[in-house]
């Protein structure tokens, strides 16, 4: 979400005349686009900004500005501020589309900018965006959150779900593909509940996985209590869209699931994942899982562990729980210790590793249609339907951001190697 952010930011400014420096070194404005799902990347923006006072003080017309979700927290915004007061604009999610115009305010002369104020609009038209390649295209379908995951910062720095319209949308995503883009990754932090208040998400994905041309469709995030059967099915049947699903389960444990306002157990989890596989035994499956959750035991551990080894994903995104203040979670009581926090990433990510060898390891004498992402000729790369990432080789090394069927030779732990076919 934050990669297409600052794409558009880039698109922005080159409108305003402002092109993008080679690095910190050279700029004139240096913009941080943060996040602060987790502690983790709120600490490397502080840790950025002490590098950046040092480039400030040798150029004093530097402008440095900060935005994003880790400033629409005004009382991480007003500590920012404090602590850097070098910072010239500190602005949130909301009014990323004005800062160019923030950025002229400031070489006009204004010293500070600090503009936290709610927009909820949504764009009209076409999303601008400066993408870096034809491979992976990210479109917007929907901005916020309604969900409230009690551990989860993002509904209160994304404001409430609002879906830009299917029409605009589609018109976004046609001159992607006539411009020769050959992957789109729908993005939303809860793709199955867009609605524009005509269209769902259903319809939208009919209607896209309609258009004439030569493409895959990925989206993400799949919320599981909102992933529908007719969605599945649709995938299932609808060339286009690509047989990846990305479906966070962050518990195995009901007990945790219900603390964390998940609105699902596992038996409709599994209940779901039993349909996708039963429609597509080719899909690829990821998901989030926390660990460490306030009043997780062993047990709740072990429950995920099993639901993990249920599942058999491809690949896993796991996470330690971080306290952000002001959800629910951050004041449960029996917060768990970083140590046993520590141990159980650990033994989860081993669980999956031992999972995505033997998955790896099963591909072996298979071909796969593979879109190549590799632009040297050198290494040749690519991803697969179900977002495998495969190293291949080929007599033809023009193959950047066309489709090449790969037959898998080997394998090294979980990552493919193979060679192009006819
Ligand atoms: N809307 C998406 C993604 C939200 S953020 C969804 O619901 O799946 C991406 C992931 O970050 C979440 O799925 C969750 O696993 C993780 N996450 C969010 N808040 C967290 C926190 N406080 N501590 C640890 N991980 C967190
Ligand atoms: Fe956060 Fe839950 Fe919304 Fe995802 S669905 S963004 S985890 S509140």
């Amino acid at each position: 979400m934050n990669v297409h952010e600052t794409e558009k930011l880039y698109a922005l400014f080159e409108f305003s005349g402002i092109s993008q420096a080679d690095g910190a070194e050279d700029a004139d404005i240096i913009i941080f686009n943060t996040c602060c799902v987790r502690e983790g990347a709120e600490t490397r923006v502080i840790g950025n900004l002490g590098i950046i006072k040092k480039l400030k003080e040798k150029k004093p017309s530097l402008i440095v500005a900060v935005c994003g979700c880790m400033t629409q927290q005004q009382a991480v915004a007003e500590k920012l501020h404090k602590r850097c007061p070098f910072i010239n604009i500190i602005t949130g999610t909301y009014k990323l589309s004005r800062l160019p115009e923030m950025v002229k305010r400031i070489e006009s002369g204004e010293k500070y900018i600090f503009d936290l104020e709610l927009d909820l609009t949504v764009p009209c038209g076409i999303n601008v965006a400066k993408r870096s390649d034809n491979v992976n295209n990210f479109v917007n379908i929907m901005y916020g959150c309604n969900n409230f995951c009690t551990y989860c910062i993002v509904p209160y720095v994304k404001g409430r779900e609002r879906s830009r319209r299917k029409g605009d949308i589609i018109e976004e995503v046609r001159q992607l593909i006539n411009g020769g883009c050959k992957e789109i990754t729908l993005l939303g932090q809860n793709v199955n509940s867009y609605n524009d208040g005509d269209n769902d998400f259903y319809t939208l994905l009919n209607e896209i996985s309609d258009i004439e041309g030569d493409f895959w469709i990925k989206f993400m995030t799949s919320h599981p209590k909102d992933l529908s059967d007719k969605v599945i099915d649709l995938i299932a049947e609808k060339d286009r869209l690509a047989h990846y699903i990305h479906l966070p389960l962050q518990s195995g444990s009901d007990r945790i699931l219900a603390l964390m306002n998940r609105k699902y157990d596992i038996a409709a989890y599994m209940k779901k994942i039993d349909r996708i596989k039963k429609k597509m035994p080719d899909a690829g499956l990821t998901s989030d899982i926390i660990v460490g959750f306030p009043t997780e035991t062993e047990e709740d551990y072990l429950l995920t562990e099993k639901a993990v080894r249920q599942v058999q994903y491809n690949n896993l995104f796991t996470f330690i729980y971080s306290k952000r203040s002001g959800t629910p979670a951050a004041i449960m009581e029996g917060q768990v210790p970083e140590e046993t926090k520590k141990e159980r990433i650990a033994r989860l990510i081993s669980v999956q590793a031992e999972i995505a060898n033997k998955k790896a390891a099963e591909c072996i004498g298979k071909t796969y249609k593979v879109l190549c992402d590799s632009r040297d000729g050198k290494t040749l790369t690519g991803k697969t339907s179900d977002d495998r990432v495969i190293v291949f080789e080929s007599e033809d090394k023009d193959l950047y951001n066309k489709f090449v069927n790969v037959k898998v030779t080997n394998v090294k732990n979980s990552k493919l190697y193979g060679k192009a076919v006819k």
